[in-house]
C-alpha cells in the first residue's frame, strides 16, 4: 500500500478513535496551561520571536561559513567531525566508530535525527543493543513504536496505559504511580549507562564561535549518556548551527517556553570536546556527525528554505487541528504535524507529497511558531508543487463550468448532486454537503423578471 493510502487509512482510524482523541486532548490541554502560564515571563513575546527568527535566519544565510567555524573550533580540542551526505553514509560512519571501539551497547538520549536514520533498527541488525534513556522514548521503545511527537514521544499514552505497559514488561503493580514508575526506570537505566560502550545524542544547537554542542533536556539522561561511556557520538543536522553563545542564551528560554511552557529547561549543557587530562568524567573519544540528508535540497527553493530555521519546539504540532485529530503515528514520518508536512516530502521523497493536503490552511501553526516560519504558506507551496495534486483534467472542466452561471444552469439539480456526491466520496465520505435546489437563484430571477 502506498504512503498516501496508508495515511488516509490511519487518519480515518485515529480521527474516530474517541479514547485516543481524549488522551491527546488532555495532554495538549496540559501543555496549553503551562504555555499560557509561561507567557507571563515575557513583556513582549513577539520581540522574542523576532529575535529567534533573525538569529536562525542569519545562521541559515551563513550556513557554510558557520559550519566550518564550528568544525575548526571543536576539532581543535580533539573531536572528530564527520560530514555525512545521506542516511547511508551516516549509518556507515556510526558503524565504523562502534566497531573501532568494540561497542555492544549504546545509551541514547532523545533525538529526532536518530529516528530520521532509523538508527535503533540499524543497531539491532548490527548486534548492538540501543537503550533509550529519555523516559518518553523508553516507553515507546517498550511498545516498539516510533515517537508520537517531536518533543513528547509518549504523548498518546495516559498514566494508566504506562502503568499497564510496565506491569506487562517488568511485573510492576498494574496501577503503579508515575512517580514510582519514573524511579523504577531511572534505576533500570542507570546500570546501562555504566555498561554502555557509547552514548549517542543529538544536538539542539551547534555553537560556532566556541565550537560546542548545545543539549537541552529535562531528565539529565543526555548528560549521563555522554558522561559515562568512553565514546560520545553526536548526530546533528547541518541546520542546527548558530553563530554565538550569547545568542544561545536568548534562544534557550524561548525554546523552553514553546516546547513545554517552562522558563528554562532543567539541564542545559555545552559540550566542547572529549574529556581533558585533568577532568573526572566525560568521554575519551567524541565524534560529531554533520548530516545533510537533503537539507541542502531544502536550502535551494527560496520559500522552503525558511523551514531550516525550525528550532524543533513542537508548538506547531500542538496547535494544528489535523494533528489534534489524527495524532503523530498516522503521518508515518519522524517529523509530523505542520513542520513535518513541509519537510518530509523533501527529506523522504515525493511519496510524502500527500502531507501537503493534511492541512486546513487555518494558519494557527504560523501564528504560534517562535521562529516565525510561515508554515501554512509553505504547505500551500508544497501543494502547488506536488505533481499529484496539480489541477487534474476533471478539475479543469469543473472550474470552466462552475465559473460561469449560464453553463452551470445547463445541468439540472439531480445531475449536479450526483457529480458532487462522487467528488465528495474521494474527498471524505464523512462530509455532508448541502443539496442543489431544483431551481437555481439565477433561473428563478430570470423568470421573475420575465413575468414583471
Ligand atoms: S516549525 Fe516553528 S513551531 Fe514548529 S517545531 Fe519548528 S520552531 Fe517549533
Amino acid at each position: 500500500m502506498n504512503a498516501h493510502r496508508q495515511f488516509i487509512q490511519a487518519s480515518k482510524k485515529k480521527a474516530f478513535d474517541i479514547e485516543h482523541r481524549n488522551k491527546l486532548k488532555y495532554n495538549i490541554s496540559q501543555y496549553e496551561k503551562s504555555f499560557k502560564k509561561g507567557l507571563s515571563n515575557y513583556d513582549n513575546i513577539e520581540l522574542a520571536k523576532e529575535f529567534i527568527s533573525t538569529t536562525k535566519g542569519r545562521a541559515v544565510e551563513n550556513l557554510s561559513e558557520l559550519l566550518i567555524r564550528f568544525e575548526n573550533n571543536i576539532a581543535s580540542r580533539g573531536t572528530h567531525v564527520i560530514w555525512a551526505f545521506d542516511k547511508k553514509e551516516a549509518l556507515s560512519e556510526i558503524d565504523k566508530i562502534l566497531q573501532k571501539h568494540q561497542v555492544k551497547m549504546v545509551v541514547k538520549s532523545k533525538s529526532m535525527i536518530s529516528e530520521e536514520l532509523d538508527l535503533n533498527h540499524f543497531l539491532e541488525k548490527k548486534g548492538v543493543e540501543p537503550v533509550e534513556t529519555d523516559l518518553g522514548e523508553f516507553i515507546v521503545q517498550l511498545e516498539d513504536e516510533p515517537p508520537y511527537h517531536i518533543l513528547t514521544p509518549a504523548m498518546h499514552k495516559s498514566k494508566e496505559d504506562v502503568a499497564k505497559l510496565f506491569h506487562h514488561n517488568f511485573g510492576t503493580p498494574p496501577n503503579e504511580t508515575p512517580e514510582k514508575l519514573t524511579a523504577f526506570t531511572r534505576k533500570k537505566i542507570r546500570e546501562k549507562y555504566v555498561n554502555a560502550g557509547a552514548g549517542i545524542t543529538g544536538a539542539n544547537f551547534l555553537v560556532a564561535d566556541i565550537g560546542a554542542v548545545a543539549l537541552t533536556e529535562n531528565e539529565g539522561n543526555g548528560i549521563m549518556s555522554l558522561a559515562f561511556p568512553k565514546v560520545h557520538i553526536v548526530i546533528a543536522g547541518i541546520e542546527k548551527v548558530i553563530a554565538t553563545t550569547s545568542e544561545l542564551g536568548k534562544v534557550w528560554p524561548v525554546l523552553a517556553q514553546y516546547g513545554t511552557g517552562q522558563q528554562l529547561t532543567v539541564y542545559n549543557s555545552l559540550i566542547t570536546g572529549p574529556r581533558c587530562v585533568d577532568e573526572m568524567d566525560g568521554p575519551e573519544h567524541m565524534y560529531v556527525i554533520l548530516l545533510d540528508n537533503k537539507r541542502s535540497v531544502l536550502y535551494q527553493p527560496e520559500p522552503q528554505k525558511k523551514a531550516l530555521e525550525c528550532i524543533r519546539c513542537g508548538a506547531c504540532l500542538n496547535a494544528c487541528p489535523i494533528y489534534k485529530n489524527i495524532g503523530g503515528h498516522a503521518y508515518k514520518t519522524p517529523y509530523t504535524g505542520p513542520i513535518g508536512s513541509v519537510i518530509s516530502p523533501i527529506y523522504r521523497g515525493t511519496n510524502f507529497d500527500h502531507l501537503a493536503t493534511a492541512c486546513t490552511l487555518c494558519g494557527r501553526c504560523t501564528e504560534v511558531c517562535p521562529a516565525k516560519i510561515p508554515l501554512h504558506e509553505l504547505i500551500l507551496y508544497n501543494r502547488q508543487m506536488s505533481k499529484k495534486y496539480k489541477w487534474h483534467f476533471f478539475l479543469k472542466i469543473f472550474r470552466l463550468i462552475a465559473s460561469d452561471q449560464n453553463k452551470l444552469d445547463m445541468f439540472n439539480s439531480w445531475f449536479k448532486n450526483i457529480i458532487f456526491k462522487l467528488g465528495i466520496y474521494s474527498w471524505g465520505r464523512h462530509r455532508i454537503m448541502p443539496k442543489f435546489e431544483k431551481q437555481t437563484f439565477s433561473i428563478y430571477w430570470k423568470k421573475r423578471l420575465k413575468h414583471n
